[in-house]
């Protein structure tokens, strides 16, 4: 049997040590039981940022008073108040959440061939549809799951993704009338089948309503996104975007490559001007040898972005109207409130098979979309196996056990827990392996130096939707996928 561990500590006894401490009061930072707090530049001329990697908990500092700051004692203090409630948050978010929304994919068929499209262009072309009482029975047994799991008074969340689900729009709709009372319901479209009857019955249900579009101009949006014979949607994806004016669930997402990188700032005037209330403008998710071929690299890509955000902010006080950019909304969440952030892959383990989990037209179920289609990540199947059993299965804990803390360079980052090491379907496709980084290390380095100058600025909130921060509870928000 071990014996309790008993030190003098300075002039007091410790009497059991827990695991990972040192025999110290903690008396100085960076050392000992001290906290740690490292400086981080932000590229501000006045404030540097200190952080705790471990619990997320940061403060920004005069740079012209750093050193005096950590001397001190002041800093400690503060931290030694916050910290517990920063860790406790961290926990909560990073281990204790169960799933609440489910990824549905009524059919492998798509009518595009978008060049970084994460699912096999065979399934695409002439892959399985559910037909409508698979849909329902599928509906069903996840219903049955979540009366278990999820608290009285929230509802699930269902979210019709792709490849195009409105290739089977009958089924698909037939779904939500049935399952009306039942699940919070949305749909990301290519908009080709979002015809005026689609928009008038989706929007009656308030269903949210997410549309792909990549360029300001058609010979930008076709060098990615064009039908298997090489015709333009892009004129589709502006009518659609002209008749969902006004409504307040719907969002675009424009994915950045190397084709529309130069074009970000136009993609936002033209979202602003059509009064788009938020739009993402994501990094391509490298997880296909396609999507790698237009990786932009990480210097340009945060040049762009951050260029399209400060646009953003310019027609917001030309104008008065906010066009929030989720995906960056989001990192600022991560650093302000992080339990109201919205999305979930910049958090690790990141939301797949965590928050939510996907499933494909054959019943098989895979911890996010983007492994569909990847034999290895298959957790179970829905009409076959038990929901707990394939959320504890193999391919599941691949997912949900990868974490940030356990792998380099990552581990070393003081900023891991506002950027998450996204995504571990791009680490294993390519960089072959879970416990490695995903494709845009420096890109996020980036993202999180202006989230922090903006919030040493008091700028952030004109980042954010209009009353983020009354009762933050959010966690995951479908809405915006
Ligand atoms: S990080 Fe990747 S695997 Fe995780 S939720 Fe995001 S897209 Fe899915
Ligand atoms: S991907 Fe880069 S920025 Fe993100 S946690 Fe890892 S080392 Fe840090």
């Amino acid at each position: 049997m071990n014996a309790p561990v008993t030190r003098t500590v300075g002039t007091k006894t410790a009497a059991t040590l827990p695991p990972g401490h040192a025999p110290s009061q903690g008396l100085y930072l960076n050392s000992g039981n001290g906290a740690t707090l490292v400086p981080i530049d932000i590229g501000h001329d006045d404030f540097m940022a200190v952080i705790d990697p471990h619990t997320a908990f940061w403060a920004l500092v005069k740079k012209d008073r750093l050193a005096e700051q950590l001397c001190n004692g002041e800093l400690a203090q503060t931290y030694a108040e916050k910290a517990p409630a920063f860790a406790e948050e961290m926990q909560m978010l990073r281990f204790g959440l169960k799933p609440s929304a489910v990824y549905v994919n009524p059919t492998e068929r798509c009518d595009l061939n978008c060049q970084y499209c994460y699912i096999p262009a065979d399934m695409r072309r002439d892959g399985e549809q559910m037909s409508q009482a698979k849909l329902i029975d599928a509906l069903t047994i996840l219903k049955g799951h979540f009366d278990q799991t999820i608290d009285d008074g929230r509802l699930p969340q269902i979210i019709f993704h792709g490849a195009e689900p409105l290739m089977n729009k009958r089924a698909m709709f037939a779904t939500i009338d049935h399952f009306k009372d039942d699940y919070r319901f949305g749909v990301q479209t290519n908009s080709t089948k979002l015809d005026d009857k689609s928009i008038e019955f989706l929007t009656s249900r308030e269903v949210s309503i997410g549309l792909s579009l990549d360029g300001p101009m058609a010979e930008i949006t076709d060098k990615t996104r064009i039908t298997w014979t090489g015709k333009s949607v892009h004129d589709k994806v502006l009518t659609a975007m002209e008749k969902l004016r006004g409504y307040p669930h719907y969002s675009v997402i424009a994915t950045s490559t190397t084709e529309n990188l130069v074009h970000l700032k136009d993609m936002v005037e033209l979202f602003h001007s059509y009064e788009v209330p938020t739009c993402m403008l994501n990094q391509v998710r490298c997880t296909l040898p396609g999507a790698r071929e237009v990786r932009p690299n990480d210097a340009e890509q945060a040049r762009h972005f951050i260029a399209a955000l400060d646009r953003s902010h310019e027609l917001y006080k030309e104008t008065g109207r906010k066009l929030v950019i989720a995906n960056f909304a989001n990192i600022l969440l991560s650093i302000l409130a992080p339990t109201a952030r919205r999305l979930m892959c910049d958090i690790s383990p990141c939301g797949g098979g965590r928050a939510f989990f996907a499933l494909a037209p054959s019943g098989d179920l895979f911890p996010c979309s983007e492994f569909i289609g990847v034999e290895e990540f298959k957790g179970g199947n829905l009409f076959e196996d038990d929901i707990d059993q394939v959320l504890k299965s193999e391919p599941f804990l691949k997912v949900t056990e990868r974490n940030v803390d356990q792998f380099k360079p990552c581990s070393d980052c003081a900023i891991r827990h506002f950027c998450g090491s996204p995504c571990p379907a791009e680490a294993f496709e390519m960089n072959g392996g879970q416990d490695r980084t995903g494709a845009f290390c420096e890109f996020y380095e980036e993202q999180i130096r202006y989230a922090f100058r903006l919030i040493a600025d008091g700028k952030a909130d004109d980042y954010l939707w209009d009353g983020w921060d009354k009762g933050v509870e959010t966690t995951f928000d479908f809405s915006l996928m």
